[in-house]
């Protein structure tokens, strides 16, 4: 069980770069069809940039995430990699879903809406798998 370890953090690392993925597209569709003071969300300023700074870091972890995963097939993942990408990945997802969130506004936070389904789920992230803590432990010892 403990070779697989670098296996189930990668495996949270991937989920969490789904998920990312998956609130950012939907509060993308959010935001152009939601309007305030006469115009869709998506047109304010800081609408904008909020996306950009999302889409920046659900890129960067995805790009991370890619070649951890192409490490585990050619099997060069190591623990510390894996655990790097386990807690990179879930805090980024709690950034990005807690985002999300807000641009959704009264309705991010009804749990008719998937996402905040999603925000409650990616809570768990940082604390299974081992924690987000733990992963740093990890990290460190291999330094
Ligand atoms: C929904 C869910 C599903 C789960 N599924 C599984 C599963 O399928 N298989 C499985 O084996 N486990 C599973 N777990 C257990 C999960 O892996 C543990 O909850 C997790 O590893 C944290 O352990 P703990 O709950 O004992 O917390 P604790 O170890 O008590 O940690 C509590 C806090 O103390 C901190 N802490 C602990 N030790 C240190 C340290 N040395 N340095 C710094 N901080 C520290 C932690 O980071 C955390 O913030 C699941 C948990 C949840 C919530």
């Amino acid at each position: 069980m403990m070779q697989q370890l670098p296996r189930e953090r990668l495996v949270v690392a991937i989920d969490c770069v789904a998920i990312m993925e998956q609130a950012l597209a939907s509060t993308v569709e959010y935001v152009k069809q939601r309007t305030a003071f006469d115009r869709e969300l998506i047109r304010f300023q800081n609408t904008r940039m909020k996306l950009a700074e999302a889409a920046t870091e659900a890129t960067v972890a995805r790009t991370f995430v890619d070649e951890c995963i192409q490490r585990f097939d050619n099997g060069t993942l190591d623990d510390a990699t894996a655990s790097m990408a386990k807690w990179w990945a879930s805090d980024r997802l709690g950034r990005v879903v807690d985002e999300c969130v807000q641009l959704f506004g009264g309705y991010g936070y009804m749990t008719e809406y998937p996402i905040a389904r999603a925000f409650a789920d990616a809570r768990v992230q940082r604390i299974f798998g081992g924690t987000n803590e733990l992963m740093k432990e990890l990290i460190a010892r291999s330094l």
